[in-house]
């Protein structure tokens, strides 16, 4: 089931498969590899990861809760995110998921000669996470860096992720040079998120005028919209404030 999956090989031991919605990373260590999060799918994931790290152990972290990110969740044990995440991956999930368990905030995941290290993003989602690799200068911005951001729904809080934008402005960004990112062009630099940032404050202060959200999917029952924002081409965020 490959063709549901694009490989793309970033280097020697990395590499990200891009799903239908969602993009999963998978880097190699010397002990471990590390999966971060399983697409929107479906298609045998799993299969795939280990045709390139063999048999060693896969750990899997989920950057946040969302179905784009939690697609071949069933296919593994266990999934690590933030806990702050329990509770609306609890909602997400499908039956017969990985279980949830505890990441935190500073945590490091040494998978053997590469180290990742927890940061807390919320805003796209309550226990959205980042993880920064300072060695090898990139971070994993799940969706909390990302041409297109989404905020709505009861998960969504422009406040919050203004605030984690700063975090990773003031205290991580000379930490590393790229941002891996979930959606879109991938991957880009880190003054992307001064980008964001700017256009995320002008939004909250009501500079920039809303316009509809277009041919943005709004998918599914759960997904009653509160707000949406995003980054076009031109560089500013569009924003539709949205009645329910
Ligand atoms: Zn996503």
């Amino acid at each position: 089931m490959s063709q549901n999956f694009e490989v793309v090989q970033i280097n020697e031991n990395s590499w990200y498969f891009d799903g239908a919605v969602g993009r999963a990373f998978l880097f190699k260590g010397e002990k471990q590899a590390l999966l971060v999060d399983t697409t929107m799918g479906p298609g045998d994931l799993r299969g795939e990861v280990t045709k390139l790290v063999g048999d060693l152990p896969v750990l899997l972290v989920n950057t946040h809760g969302d179905s784009d990110h939690i697609g071949c969740n069933e296919q593994f044990e266990h999934a690590y995110m933030h806990p702050s995440e329990f509770a609306y991956y609890a909602v997400k999930c499908k039956k017969g998921d990985a279980e949830p368990l505890p990441l935190q905030e500073g945590e490091e995941i040494d998978i053997g000669g590469r180290v990742f290290e927890v940061i807390l993003t919320p805003g796209h989602t309550y226990g959205s996470i980042c993880l920064l690799n300072r060695k090898e200068r990139f971070l994993v911005g799940g969706d909390s860096i990302l041409k297109i951001v989404f905020i709505f729904g009861p998960q969504r809080n422009l406040r919050a992720l203004i605030s984690s934008l700063k975090k990773l402005r003031v205290q991580y960004f000379e930490a590393f040079d790229q941002i891996y990112t979930s959606h879109s062009d991938c991957p880009v630099d880190r003054t992307f998120i001064l980008q964001e940032l700017s256009a995320a404050e002008d939004l909250l202060a009501g500079k920039l005028t809303g316009t509809e959200p277009g041919d943005i999917p709004l998918e599914g029952p759960d997904y009653k919209p509160a707000a949406l924002y995003m980054k076009g081409e031109s560089g500013f965020f569009d924003y539709k404030e949205l009645d329910y």
